[in-house]
């Protein structure tokens, strides 16, 4: 570990909620049973003036750094503004040639076949072996939250980072009574793990000028088949999906945001809803950003700021995925804090990955009339068993 970085290693596990109805709750991790850890009484929580390394917003991103970090002795401030940690607009896809082995134990479902449907064909793909599976985000949340805290990392959620300076943020919490108090906090890193729209990439002054659009919809309903849907009249160079999970089923769309407006591609999922034959009466659909305008992961502005994640612009532009990516570049990050020359192969492969994906979706940018040739020729490839269906994974 960096000298720099060398200080008072955390003795206990804290888990700090600061949200009004929790604000004297610390829960302790050190019961072991406890995989959603239980709440105890009767301490206030402390956020300290100065950490190490503060991480801003605790998704797998920022949860993979923070564990990263706090295992190699580092103080670590994790600030996540959501109340609930994993709560994220996603299908929870997450593909078996990356980091899904870590958690086999909270997988959904697992799927060896995929259904492609284009406008002229419908192919099942089948493999030996499960290809994809899907996770629920809360619990992927509480799982790295839980590694990250055995680690000595501390995370306030409901905690959000308003502002930022070079070294200190400033970070709201509410109180009991729900009045709002601002704590100013030191840093020695800076960790930007805030997502697509990153309040810290916006502080060093990058801009996101490639991004896509996502819509999500849980529907309490159980199918069978993953599927996928090109429909380039509808998505453009996007689609929309069908993810079943144990008790519910995500389906959603994916589009470039260059390609499709958002209000477009949402009236479109809705025809396309219509035509599968899904109710979204009394249903929410929850839109986000998706980034993937990747400039690097480290900056110097006066301090050592680090982007990882969607902040960071490591989605694929061309599927939408990014929970790999944000589980990779938190880890990469996490060990370049701790020692400055580290690197590693994985975090290599990524950001080529990233990049092929990249030159894809430019090249169905400059094309828009090839697409639906492109969706037929890709399905008719993957029939024939000519294309692998995982190359369009970030992992592997
Ligand atoms: C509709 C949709 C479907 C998707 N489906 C998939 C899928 O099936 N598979 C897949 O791999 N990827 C999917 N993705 C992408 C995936 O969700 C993201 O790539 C992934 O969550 C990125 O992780 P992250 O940790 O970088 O950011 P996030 O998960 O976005 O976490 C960022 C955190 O920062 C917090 N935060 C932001 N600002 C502040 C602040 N100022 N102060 C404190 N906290 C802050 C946020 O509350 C949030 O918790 C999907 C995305 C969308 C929109």
């Amino acid at each position: 570990m960096s000298m720099q970085l060398r200080s008072l290693v955390n003795t206990k596990c804290k888990w700090y909620n600061t949200s009004p109805s929790n604000m004297s709750e610390e829960i302790n991790l050190k019961n072991e049973n406890n995989i959603i850890p239980k709440a105890e009484t009767g301490t206030n929580p402390i956020i300290f003036q100065n950490y190490d390394v503060v991480i801003i917003g605790a998704g797998p991103a920022g949860l993979a750094c923070a564990r990263v970090c706090a295992e190699a002795g580092a103080t670590v401030a994790v600030f996540e503004r959501r109340k609930q940690i994993g709560e994220k607009v996603c299908a929870g896809g997450i593909t078996m040639h990356g980091i899904l082995d870590r958690f086999k134990d909270i997988v959904q479902r697992t799927f060896p076949a995929q259904t492609i449907v284009t406008r002229h064909q419908r192919a099942e793909i089948h493999a030996k072996e499960a290809i994809i599976a899907t996770l629920n985000r809360v619990e992927l949340g509480e799982r790295m939250a839980l590694e990250a805290c055995r680690a000595g990392a501390n995370i306030f959620v409901g905690a959000q980072v308003q502002e930022i300076n070079a070294g200190s943020v400033t970070v709201c919490v509410k109180n009991k009574l729900g009045e709002e108090k601002e704590r100013q906090v030191h840093y020695t890193c800076l960790v930007g793990a805030d997502g697509s729209n990153s309040r810290v990439r916006r502080f060093l002054g990058l801009p996101v000028e490639l991004k896509g659009f996502g819509i999500n919809c849980q529907l309490p309903i159980t199918r069978e088949k993953m599927e996928w849907h090109l429909n380039p009249s509808l998505f453009a160079s996007g689609y929309a999906w069908i993810f079943p999970h144990r008790e519910t089923t995500s389906i959603g769309v994916y589009g470039d945001s260059e390609m499709i407006s958002a209000r477009e591609l949402c009236k479109n999922f809705q025809t396309w809803t219509q035509a599968e034959g899904f109710d979204l009466e009394g249903q929410q659909l929850r839109a986000e950003n998706i980034n993937f305008d990747y400039r690097g992961v480290e900056f110097k502005k006066d301090s050592r700021i680090y982007l990882v994640g969607d902040a960071a612009g490591l989605a694929s532009g061309l599927t939408g995925e990014g929970i790999y990516s944000a589980v990779i570049s938190g880890e990469y990050v996490g060990n370049r804090i701790i020692n400055p020359s580290w690197e590693n192969e994985i975090f290599t492969r990524l950001e080529a990955r990233h990049a092929r994906h990249l030159k894809a979706v430019r090249y169905a940018r400059t094309y828009p009339k090839r697409l639906s040739l492109l969706s037929e020729g890709t399905c008719l490839l993957l029939r024939l068993g000519l294309l692998p269906i995982n190359k369009a994974e970030m992992g592997g």
